[in-house]
C-alpha cells in the first residue's frame, strides 16, 4: 500500500490559512506541553526558551512495522549486552578501526584498562534507542531497515512523551476525533528512569545519588529533566554536572565507590562524552575514573564500544548473531531481517569490491565514519571523493559502507522557530526505546518503554533534531 495516500491529511495541507492559524495554536500547545529547547543564543540558560521543531501534523507509519520494530527490542538489548561482555570479539572487530580513529582508540584504552584492573560494577544498566528507516519495496510495500543502535546519550525520550498532546489537538480542532484517538501513547522518559531507578535500587546503598554528565550549554535540558523528575517521584535523587566538575571533586575510595561533593553516586548516566569534541584531556581522566568505579555505569564502555558502526557492520556478518544468541534462532531471525545491507572497507578484496560497487552507484550507499551526532556521513559525489581518497589507505578501515534507505516521501508541514510553516516531502525515522538491566549474569529487566518518530525534508541526507535537521513527529499507524 502507498503509505502516503493512506491519511488523507492532502486536502488540509492545500489550505495555505488554515495552516497558518493550526500552527499557531500547534505552536502554544507544544510550548504548554513542555515540547521545549533552549534556543541556540543562550544554550546554558532557561531563562528563554522556544519549541522544539515538530510536525504540524502526525506522520504514516505502517502499523506492522511499528510492530515489527518494537517485537525486535528485546532481542537488541540482548544483543548489545552480550556484545558488550565480549572483550574477544569488541578487540577484533575494531583491531583495524582503532589504528585509524583516535576518538574509538580513546575509548578501546579505557576499556582495555578496565579489565585489566577488573570491572568493579556488578550492575549493568542499557538505555538504548534502535533507529530504523522504511524501505520502499519495488511492489510498494514498505521494510523495517535499521540505521543505527545508539547506547550512549540516546535521546529526545522526554520531549517524545509530550508530543503526542500536541498532534491530538491539531486533530481535535478539525473536529477529527477518530483520527486524534490513533495517536499512540507514548512515555519514554518514564521507563528510562524506571531502568535507572531498579539499578539504583541494585546497587543498594539508600542515600546514594544519580550522577548525570552534561555540559552546561545543553540546549535538549527538558529532555533530560523528565527523566530526573521521575526519578525524584521515586525519591531518587539526581545531581548534574560536567566531565570537569567530576576531575575536580570527584574520587573513588579502597572499595572503588564513587563519590561526588561528597555524595555516593550509584549511577552514572551519560548525556555527554560522544563525541570527541566533549574531550579535553580532563575528561578523558574523568571518564577513566568513572569507568574504575563500581557505580553503576549507563553505559559503560564496552556497552558505548557496542554500539559503534564497525560492530553493527560485522555483527550483519554470517553466523554472528547466533554465536551472541546460541539456541534462539527465532531472535536472529527477528534482527536479521531488520539489517540492511553492511560492508566493511578493512583493507583487502572484501572492501576493495564494496568500494568499486558505492563508486560505481553512488546514490545506493552511504559512508559512515565511527560517529554519533549527525552530520557525519558521506553521500553522493562526496562519498565518492571520499572513496578515492581512502581507496589505498588503511584509514578506510574506519569507516564503513552502508546500503542507503530510501523510503517513500510524503507531505506533512514542519514548523520551526523563527520560520514561516513550510509543507515538504519528507521522509521518517523511527526510533525505539530499549532498557535493560543485569545483575551478575542474571538479566532482571529487558524490555521497550516507547518510541521516537523525527521526520526531516527529503532533501537532507543525513542529521537528527539536535542537528537542526528533523524535526519531533508521532507515528500515525496506517
Ligand atoms: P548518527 O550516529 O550521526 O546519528 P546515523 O547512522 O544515525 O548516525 O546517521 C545519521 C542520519 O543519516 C540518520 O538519522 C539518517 O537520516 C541518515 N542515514 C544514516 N544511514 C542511512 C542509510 N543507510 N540510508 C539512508 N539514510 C541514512
Ligand atoms: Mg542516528
Amino acid at each position: 500500500m502507498p503509505v502516503g495516500m493512506a491519511t488523507g491529511w492532502g486536502s488540509l495541507l492545500q489550505d495555505e490559512q488554515q495552516l497558518e492559524e493550526l500552527a499557531r495554536q500547534a505552536v502554544d500547545r507544544a510550548l504548554a506541553e513542555g515540547v521545549l529547547l533552549r534556543t541556540s543564543q543562550a544554550p546554558s540558560s532557561s531563562h528563554v526558551v522556544s519549541y522544539a521543531p515538530f510536525t504540524l501534523f502526525p506522520s504514516p507509519v505502517p502499523s506492522a512495522l511499528l510492530e515489527q520494530a518494537y517485537a525486535v527490542q528485546a532481542d537488541f538489548n540482548l544483543l548489545v549486552d552480550a556484545v558488550s561482555q565480549n572483550a574477544v570479539f569488541l578487540e577484533q572487530t575494531l583491531s583495524s578501526t582503532i589504528k585509524r580513529d583516535s576518538f574509538t582508540a580513546r575509548l578501546f584504552d579505557i576499556h582495555k584498562q578496565v579489565l585489566k584492573e577488573g570491572i568493579a560494577q556488578t550492575v549493568f544498566l542499557g538505555l538504548n534507542r534502535s533507529d530504523y528507516m522504511f524501505q520502499c519495496n519495488p511492489d510498494g510495500s514498505a521494510a523495517l531497515k535499521q540505521i543505527e543502535i545508539n547506547t550512549v546519550s540516546a535521546s529526545f525520550g522526554g520531549l517524545a512523551s509530550r508530543t503526542p498532546a500536541v498532534h491530538r489537538h491539531v486533530l481535535s480542532v478539525l473536529g477529527k476525533t477518530k483520527e486524534a484517538a490513533k495517536i499512540l501513547f507514548n512515555n519514554p522518559s518514564k521507563g528510562l528512569a524506571m531502568g535507572i531507578a531498579k539499578a539504583w535500587e541494585l546497587y543498594g546503598s539508600a542515600n546514594a545519588q544519580v550522577l548525570l554528565i552534561a555540559q552546561e550549554k545543553e540546549r535538549n535540558i527538558f529532555d533530560q529533566r523528565a527523566i530526573e523528575n521521575e526519578l525524584l517521584a521515586r525519591n531518587i535523587h539526581v545531581i548534574r554536572r560536567r566531565f570537569e566538575d567530576v576531575s575536580e571533586k570527584g574520587s573513588l575510595d579502597q572499595d572503588r565507590r564513587l563519590f561526588m561533593d561528597g555524595r555516593e553516586i550509584a549511577v552514572v548516566y551519560f548525556r555527554d562524552g560522544y563525541m570527541p569534541g566533549h574531550y579535553s584531556l580532563q575528561n578523558w581522566e574523568a571518564r577513566l575514573l568513572l569507568e574504575r568505579s563500581c557505580a553503576v555505569k549507563c553505559p559503560d564502555i564496552a556497552t558505548q564500544l557496542a554500539g559503534t558502526k564497525k560492530v553493527q557492520q560485522e555483527l550483519s556478518r554470517v553466523g554472528v548473531l547466533e554465536s551472541f544468541l546460541p539456541g534462539q534462532p527465532e531472535a536472529v531471525a527477528r534482527l536479521r531481517a531488520t539489517f540492511a545491507g553492511l560492508y566493511s572497507l578493512d583493507l583487502g578484496e572484501e572492501g576493495d569490491q564494496a568500494i568499486t560497487k558505492a563508486i560505481a552507484a553512488p546514490s545506493c550507499f552511504v559512508l559512515k565514519p565511527q560517529r554519533e551526532g549527525g552530520g557525519n556521513n558521506l553521500y553522493g559525489e562526496e562519498m565518492v571523493q571520499a572513496l578515492e581518497r581512502l581507496k589505498d589507505s588503511e584509514e578506510r578501515a574506519s569507516y564503513i559502507l552502508m546500503e542507503k534507505i530510501e523510503p517513500e516521501p510524503f507531505r506533512n508541514c514542519l514548523l520551526r522557530p523563527g520560520s514561516p510553516a513550510r509543507v515538504i516531502q519528507c521522509i521518517s525515522e523511527l526510533g525505539i526505546f530499549g532498557v535493560y538491566v543485569r545483575e551478575g549474569k542474571t538479566l532482571v529487566m529487558n524490555k521497550h518503554v516507547g518510541h521516537l518518530l523525527r521526520t526531516k525534508a527529503i532533501e537532507h541526507a543525513d542529521g537528527g533534531v539536535a542537528a537542526g535537521v528533523a524535526v519531533l513527529d508521532n507515528p500515525y499507524p496506517v
